[in-house]
């Protein structure tokens, strides 16, 4: 009887431990999971007061730069030239290098009136970047068959298909613009004198084959591109010194932006800006890559003829758009 009952006991303790083990070890979980639900809670309270912060920041900079830009109109009553740089992040990279550039950086200094007069009759500058390609001869037919002259700024390339598009350009009465010949940026920013061998080479071997003296260039990223290592005023001054008349733009149709825009959003993309300005100087690229703004040439070239806007080649008579004015650099 007592064996039987000294057992009982002894299992009663055993099953008493067992039942505090359990206890301990749940306690222990609990205690553990508490201890990481905090840090995570905190570790998550702390990254969104930070990125508070950067929001406020992000807030007080917009403003700021509105106010800039406000300033600006109100002294000139204008509006800012490159209106490209405020709503889209324009890249001119393409051909060679794949250097993103933006053009918004001088956006507010640079103000011309430019902005719509009502009543006048806008004028509209096509231009082309980075040919000559495949796509030059496609945009040059649609051209023709719309009976529109725009502006190409080319790349120097010396095969027999694009000596023939450099004088199909010029013979079909397009205004034919350089690009630089290597459009490498590294090369032709590196400085003044590797820019104005560049220069000179595309002159003379576009003078050599088509018979005819480019004198308007556009620079690589444009006058604004960030880019360059050397001040770009060393290679305003160059051009103004060889009588180079230098074009960025104020109008983007987007086909050079990391976003891969269809043929319809390029066509949006112009029109929204168009509205703004008497003398759009729209930017495309006529590369081998952009078969996308090779479909949206018809489109655009319809809603702009339907506007009112008159399609025009850059020629001596058109008013530079320039986000650093060449007037600005002594
Ligand atoms: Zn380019």
């Amino acid at each position: 009887m007592e064996d039987k009952a000294a057992s009982g006991i002894r299992q009663q303790q055993l099953r008493r431990k067992r039942i505090n083990k359990m206890k301990a070890s749940i306690i222990t979980g609990m205690g553990i999971w508490i201890l990481i639900s905090t840090i995570l809670i905190v570790t998550l309270l702390v990254k969104m007061i930070l990125l508070e912060n950067e929001l406020d920041k992000l807030a007080a900079s917009v403003i700021s730069v509105e106010q800039v830009v406000e300033n600006q109109n109100q002294k000139s009553a204008g509006s800012p030239e490159e209106n490209a740089g405020t709503s889209n992040t324009i890249s001119e990279n393409d051909v060679g290098t794949d250097i993103q550039t933006s053009d918004g950086s001088t956006a507010a200094e640079n103000v011309q009136d430019n902005s719509l007069t009502e009543g006048e009759k806008q004028k509209v500058y096509l231009t082309f970047d980075d040919g000559p390609s495949e796509n030059t001869a496609k945009i040059l037919d649609i051209l023709k068959e719309k009976n529109i002259k725009a502006t190409f700024f080319v790349i120097g390339k010396e095969d027999d298909a694009s000596k023939a598009l450099y004088q199909r350009i010029v013979e079909e009465g397009h205004t034919l613009g350089m690009h630089s010949f290597s459009h490498k940026y590294n090369v032709i920013y590196e400085s003044l004198e590797a820019f104005s061998e560049d220069v000179h080479h595309l002159q003379s071997y576009l003078a050599e084959v088509t018979g005819v003296t480019p004198m308007i260039m556009r620079f690589p990223g444009g006058s604004s591109n960030q880019v360059s290592n050397t001040d770009m005023s060393e290679f305003i001054r160059y051009l103004n010194e060889q009588g180079i008349t230098y074009y960025d733009w104020n109008v983007a149709s987007g086909d050079a932006t990391s976003q891969a825009y269809t043929p319809d959003e390029l066509v949006e993309n112009v029109m929204n800006d168009v509205v703004k300005y008497d003398t759009s100087i729209v930017l495309m690229h006529d590369s081998s890559a952009k078969g996308t703004t090779v479909e949206a040439l018809v489109p655009m070239i319809e809603q702009l003829q339907a506007m009112g806007a008159e399609l025009l080649p850059i020629d001596e008579n058109t008013k530079p758009i320039q986000h650093i004015p060449a007037d600005s650099v002594e």
